[in-house]
C-alpha cells in the first residue's frame, strides 16, 4: 500500500521535496515539466501536490493535513426586484498553452466588428461580443493572476469561467487550478476541450479526468458543461459561446440601470494627448459621458467613454467594459469607481481615499493581504539560492564556507550548483529554473552568457574580493527577514455617544483620556475586557463640527472609523489608538 504523507494546503516546494525525501531540484524540474514555474520557496497548492507526486511515480499518497476553505468572495451588490438582466462576464482560464489566447483571440476577431481607425488601445482588457440580440463581456487576460487579483478586491465580478482544456494533453496542474478558483469564487464552470483539431486528442480521457474531480459531465449523470473545440479552426466556438449564455440564463443575472454608475477599474495607463486613461467594468446602474466619477484616490469628469474598441458612446450600462478619459491621476487596477453628484463631491470622496490610503500606507506599510504573508514567513527558514562559480577550486571552497557563516536560523543560502571556471550558459538555465543567484568569484562571463542572463532575468555578480561578496550575500539575505511588526499605544477615548453605525462605518463621540492623537491611526475597540474589534481604521477626527488632524489629551472629540465587520458600540466602550510601524531588520 502507499506510505501515506499529511501536507497542508498550500506547502513550499522545499518543504515538499524534504517530506518526498527528494532533491528540490528534482521537484521543481518536474514542476517545470508541467508548466508551473517555482522556486525553494514557493507554495504550491495540494492538488498540484498530488499530480507531481504521481508524475514522479513515487509510491506516496498525500493526504490533507487540514481543509482550509477561503468560502466565495463574490461582493454582492444591491439588485431591485425590477432590475433588467445583464450580460455575463466570462474570465477564459486554464493550463500554459492550452490555447487560452488562441481562444480569445478567436471569439474577438469573429465576433467584434473592424477596429476603428487608431481607435483600438493597447491596454484592453475586456471585450464585448454579440451573438444576436445578446451580449456576452470576456475579460481579455487569460491565466489566473488577473482573476486571482480581481478576486481579491472582493469583486464578484465574473459570472462564467471558461477552463480550457487541451484534448491532447488532459487535466494538468493549472487546469486543478481554474477549477479550485471558480468553484471557490461560486461562478458557473464551462469545460472547453480545445485542440480538437489535432491529432491526439482524447475527449473520452478529459472526462474520466474530470469525474476524478466530481466534475461528472451530463452523459455519466452529471450537470458538467463541456464543449468541445478548436481554437484553431473555430469549430465548437459558437456552441461554446450558446453555452455561456444558456449557463447564464440560468444564473438570472441582473442589475440595477437607473442608479449611478459603480464597478471596477481593471487597467489603467496614460495615453499620448489623453493623460490617464481607465478602463472599467461597470457592475450596476449607468455611467454617462459626462459623468463625474471617483476612483480610489483620484476623480474625473468623464469627457472621454468608449467602448473596447474604440468607438465613442454615450452610456456605458452593467456588465459594459468602457474606457474613460478625464481622470487627475491614475486611478489604480481594482480600484471601485462611483459616479457621484459633482465635483466638489467627487473631490471629497477622492481626498479621504487619499487620507485613508496613506494611512494604510504608514502605519501598515503594506496590504493585509502582504502582512498576513510577511507573519507567515516568519514561521519557516526562508531560503535563497545560489549557484557558486571560482576560478581555482581552493577559492571555490572558501566561498562556500564563507557563506555559510552567514546563515541563520530564518534565513540560509542554498547552494544550488557550484563549479570552477566561468560562469556557463548551464549555470544560466540552471538559475533560470531554480531562481538562483550566481556568485562568480575571480572569474569572467562571455556575452553570450551574459545575453541569456538577460534573457532569463538571472543576475549573475562578479566579484574579486571574497569580503564584497559576502556583504552582497548579506544583503540579500536581510532581505528574506520578515520584518518586525511594531505597534505603539498612542491614545484612549472613552466613548460617550454613538452619532451613526452602518454595515463599516460608525461615528462616535467621546473623552480624549489619553492623547495627542493624529491621524492616520488604527484602534482597537475594547468593552472592559473584551475584544469588540481588534483593528479599525479611523477617517476622521471632529473638534465640534470641525474636522481636525489631531485632537489632545482631556478634549472632547468626534471620530468616524471604518470596519471590516459591523461593530455595535455603547457608551463606556473604549477605543485605544495604536501606529504600527513595520521595521525591516538586516542581518
Ligand atoms: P495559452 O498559453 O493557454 O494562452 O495558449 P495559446 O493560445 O498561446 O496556445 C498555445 C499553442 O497552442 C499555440 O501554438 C497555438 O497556436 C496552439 N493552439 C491553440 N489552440 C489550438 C487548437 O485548437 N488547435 C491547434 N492545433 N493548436 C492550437
Amino acid at each position: 500500500m502507499a506510505r501515506q504523507i499529511e501536507i497542508p494546503e498550500v506547502i513550499t516546494v522545499g518543504v515538499l521535496a524534504e517530506k518526498l525525501s527528494l532533491p528540490s531540484t528534482r521537484l521543481i524540474a518536474e514542476l517545470m515539466k508541467n508548466g508551473v514555474f517555482a522556486t525553494v520557496n514557493e507554495k504550491i497548492d495540494f492538488d498540484t501536490a498530488t499530480i507531481i507526486t504521481g508524475e514522479l511515480g513515487l509510491d506516496i499518497e498525500l493526504t490533507h493535513q487540514q481543509a482550509a476553505n477561503a468560502g466565495p468572495a463574490k461582493k454582492v451588490l444591491d439588485i431591485s426586484d425590477s432590475a433588467p438582466s445583464r450580460p455575463p462576464v466570462v474570465a477564459v482560464m486554464g493550463h500554459v498553452d492550452h490555447g487560452k489566447t488562441s481562444l480569445l483571440d478567436y471569439i474577438r476577431t469573429a465576433n467584434t466588428a473592424a477596429k476603428e481607425a487608431g481607435g483600438i488601445t493597447q491596454h484592453i482588457s475586456a471585450y464585448q461580443i454579440k451573438k444576436g440580440d445578446r451580449s456576452i463581456t470576456f475579460l481579455d487576460t487569460p491565466g489566473h493572476e488577473a482573476f486571482a487579483a480581481l478576486r481579491e478586491h472582493g469583486a464578484g465580478l465574473t459570472d462564467v469561467a471558461i477552463i480550457v482544456v487541451a484534448a491532447d494533453d488532459g487535466i494538468k496542474p493549472q487546469s486543478l487550478e481554474a477549477i479550485r478558483f471558480a468553484r471557490k469564487a461560486g461562478v458557473k464552470m464551462i469545460i472547453a476541450v480545445n485542440k480538437i483539431d489535432k491529432e491526439g486528442a482524447n475527449v473520452a480521457l478529459i472526462k474520466q479526468q474530470l469525474a476524478e474531480q466530481n466534475l461528472l459531465v451530463e452523459e455519466w449523470g452529471g450537470d458538467t458543461v463541456i464543449v468541445e473545440v478548436s481554437a484553431k479552426t473555430g469549430q465548437g466556438v459558437d456552441q461554446l459561446i450558446d453555452m455561456v449564455l444558456l449557463v447564464s440564463d440560468v444564473e438570472d443575472l441582473r442589475a440595477d440601470v437607473e442608479v449611478d454608475g459603480e464597478g471596477l477599474v481593471i487597467e489603467s495607463h496614460m495615453e499620448a494627448g489623453k493623460g490617464p486613461v481607465a478602463e472599467v467594468l461597470v457592475q450596476r446602474g449607468t455611467l454617462r459621458l459626462g459623468d463625474f466619477v471617483v476612483a480610489g484616490s483620484t476623480y474625473a469628469k468623464v469627457r472621454l467613454l468608449q467602448a473596447t474598441n474604440g468607438t465613442d458612446i454615450k452610456v456605458a450600462t452593467p456588465s459594459t467594459p468602457a474606457i474613460i478619459g478625464g481622470f487627475k491621476a491614475l486611478p489604480e487596477f481594482g480600484d471601485e469607481f462611483k459616479v457621484v453628484g459633482n465635483e466638489k463631491v467627487a473631490r471629497q470622496i477622492a481626498e479621504t481615499n487619499a487620507i485613508q490610503k496613506k494611512s494604510n500606507n504608514d502605519t501598515l506599510g503594506m496590504s493585509g493581504t502582504e502582512l498576513i504573508r510577511l507573519i507567515n514567513r516568519k514561521t519557516e527558514l526562508q531560503e535563497l539560492n545560489v549557484i557558486v562559480k571560482a576560478d581555482v577550486q581552493g577559492s571555490l571552497t572558501s566561498v562556500i564556507d564563507s557563506l555559510k557563516t552567514i546563515d541563520t536560523e530564518e534565513v540560509a543560502m542554498r547552494i544550488v550548483g557550484t563549479g570552477v571556471g566561468a560562469v556557463s550558459e548551464n549555470d544560466v538555465l540552471k538559475a533560470a529554473s531554480s531562481g538562483a543567484i550566481i556568485y562568480g568569484f575571480q572569474v569572467e562571463i562571455s556575452s553570450a552568457v551574459k545575453r541569456l542572463a538577460q534573457r532569463d532575468k538571472v543576475s549573475i555578480r562578479l566579484f574579486r574580493v571574497i569580503y564584497e561578496l559576502l556583504d552582497d550575500a548579506k544583503n540579500e539575505l536581510s532581505d528574506l527577514l520578515a520584518p518586525e511588526v511594531i505597534e505603539t499605544e498612542v491614545g484612549r477615548l472613552l466613548v460617550r455617544g454613538i452619532f451613526k453605525t452602518s454595515k463599516n462605518e460608525v461615528i462616535c463621540g467621546g473623552e480624549l483620556t489619553k492623547g495627542p492623537v493624529a491621524l492616520p491611526v488604527l484602534a482597537k475597540i475594547y468593552r472592559g475586557d473584551d475584544v469588540l474589534a481588534a483593528e479599525v481604521t479611523v477617517t476622521n477626527l471632529k473638534r465640534g463640527s470641525q474636522d481636525v488632524k489631531e485632537v489632545q489629551e482631556n478634549e472632547m472629540c468626534g471620530l468616524s472609523f471604518t470596519t471590516d465587520q459591523k461593530v455595535l458600540l455603547a457608551e463606556g466602550d473604549r477605543i485605544e489608538f495604536f501606529k504600527r510601524e513595520i521595521k525591516e531588520r538586516s542581518l
